[in-house]
């Protein structure tokens, strides 16, 4: 027989609420703890039934779930329950590293891992991925030297005499700081202390490098003789740090690597480039006229250029260094290297992707570039072409159409460049912006879009042509639901 509720609904509801034992044995919690294991399943049910415990005992969902009697209220709590359960374990599914689509135009987006790697660099990776000669000479049967075959690469693509991976660009400036400038002073423009990403910011490197940090010039102009005046016995290194991802415009002037590389080697002393976004090659053709092209900087007599993997030149997180044999020889023998190096899976990376870089086939092959080479009337017809698939599906629910635009490079390079594209707008009768782009986001892979003045636009220059079926199921099942 069904009880009655006793008068205070509070206590009915308490009495009703599900015990940790009793939500474990759902079948639903059955599948999730396949999922993710005993003992998270245990402690998200507990804290699941704490909060609605605390829920009841504070009135704030009472109402919602008293029911006429007992049984009706315990079933009413567990479902509740067993809902929240299931979300949670959702949540927890998209926790790790996930694919997104990234729609928003923006070449190397730091926030969705910078740059997306070629078909080859993929491959090398899974290759790579179980036991490999990572430090054995297969003919020989010798121990190798880790990193020799990415170190050659860079070499035949820059003209260096030497180069040497770690595992990021601003390990390479700690490193190359530590070890050729901590007992002494390194001559910086003022016009080149840059923060990049938040974290990375010159005169703290400077600072845990131990060198000590001399400051020449104004913020807008610098001159060859600010450097001369600041030179004493304790300059130890001349630093170059390329303004990466900002730019001053009007009365500016700063020496030339040529320039720069004369002063220092009058005295004896070495130039230090940090060339951070690493183009391979001129970027000019593609409005990236300011990239120093490593090459370039190495013939017009750098000592030692450092560079991310992972920028133009469309590889991985990883700092190369390429230089003076003499220089890159002490910065492998030194332990601070040892700490900095670069593991296997992205020495697999770099090697295929600057195995297209010397093939000459990076402007196709490696996505950052390809996508950085697509002209706006080829994204207008891609674009185009998209929609009209769209419209093809015969979903009628949301508003489709095409917009000139920008898209952009990011991760701190080429701030002034913004290439012209076609963008889509899409536009939904009865969902704000906002919520039409939670609504992508949530859809599976999470597709990333921009709002620009209200409206939801989404960008293919950044969408590899086989993720375009995703964005379009995507767009299909939120017609369907709208309309
Ligand atoms: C991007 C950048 C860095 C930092 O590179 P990471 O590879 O992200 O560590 C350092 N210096 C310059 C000039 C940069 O542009």
């Amino acid at each position: 027989m069904a009880q009655s509720n006793p008068t205070n609904p509070k206590t009915a509801l308490l009495r009703a609420l599900p015990s940790v034992y009793q939500l474990l044995r759902t079948s639903e919690a059955n599948s999730l703890r396949d999922i993710v294991g005993r003992a998270r399943i245990t402690s998200l049910a507990r804290i699941i039934a704490d909060e609605l415990r605390r829920e009841i005992q504070e009135n704030s969902t009472t109402k919602d779930f008293l029911q006429v009697d007992h049984e009706q209220n315990r079933e009413a709590l567990l479902a509740e329950a067993v809902r929240r359960l299931e979300a949670a374990g959702q949540q927890e599914s998209l926790a790790g590293i996930r694919r997104v689509i990234n729609a928003t135009g923006v070449v190397l987006h730091t926030n969705l891992g910078r740059a997306p790697l070629s078909a080859a660099a993929r491959e090398a990776l899974r290759e790579a991925a179980g036991y490999c000669n990572l430090e054995y000479d297969i003919p020989s049967r010798q121990r190798g030297r880790r990193g020799a075959r990415v170190e050659d690469l860079l070499v035949e693509l820059t003209g260096a005499e030497d180069a040497l991976v770690v595992n990021n660009c601003a390990a390479a400036a700690l490193l190359i700081l530590s070890v050729l400038a901590t007992d002494g002073e390194t001559i910086v423009s003022r016009g080149e202390l840059v923060e990049i990403g938040g974290d990375f910011r010159v005169p703290d490197v400077m600072a845990s490098s131990g060198t000590q940090m001399i400051e020449v010039g104004t913020t807008n102009r610098t001159k060859l003789d600010d450097y001369r005046r600041a030179l004493n016995e304790r300059t130890r290194l001349l630093m170059r740090v390329h303004q990466s991802n900002y730019r001053i415009v009007g009365f500016t002037s700063a020496p030339t690597i040529a320039e720069l590389s004369a002063l220092a080697h009058e005295r004896g002393l070495p130039l230090y480039e940090d060339a951070g976004s690493g183009a391979l090659q001129d970027l000019g053709p593609y409005g990236l006229a300011d990239e120093p092209v490593i090459s370039e900087s190495i013939a017009n007599g750098a000592d030692l250029v450092s560079f991310s993997g992972d920028k133009l030149l469309g590889a991985c997180q990883a700092g190369l260094i390429v230089g003076r044999g003499q220089l890159v020889k002490r910065l492998r023998r030194h332990p601070l290297y040892r700490a900095l190096r670069t593991d296997k899976l992205a020495l697999s990376v770099l090697d295929a992707t600057l195995e297209s870089h010397r093939r000459g086939a990076s402007m196709t092959e490696v996505p950052v570039l390809r996508m950085l080479s697509l002209t706006q009337s080829e994204m207008e017809a891609r674009t185009k072409n998209f929609i009209e698939s769209y419209r093809k599906t015969g979903a009628t629910g949301l508003e489709i159409s095409t917009i000139e635009g920008h898209s952009a490079i990011g991760g701190g390079s080429g701030p002034n460049t913004h290439p012209p594209t076609v963008l889509m707008a899409v536009y939904d009768t009865e969902r704000s912006a906002d919520e039409l782009a939670q609504a992508l986001r949530e859809s599976r892979p999470p597709i990333i879009i921009r709002i620009t003045d209200g409206k939801v636009l989404l960008d293919l220059r950044t969408v590899e042509p086989n993720e375009e079926a995703d964005i379009l199921k995507a767009l299909v099942r939120l017609a369907n639901k709208t309309s």
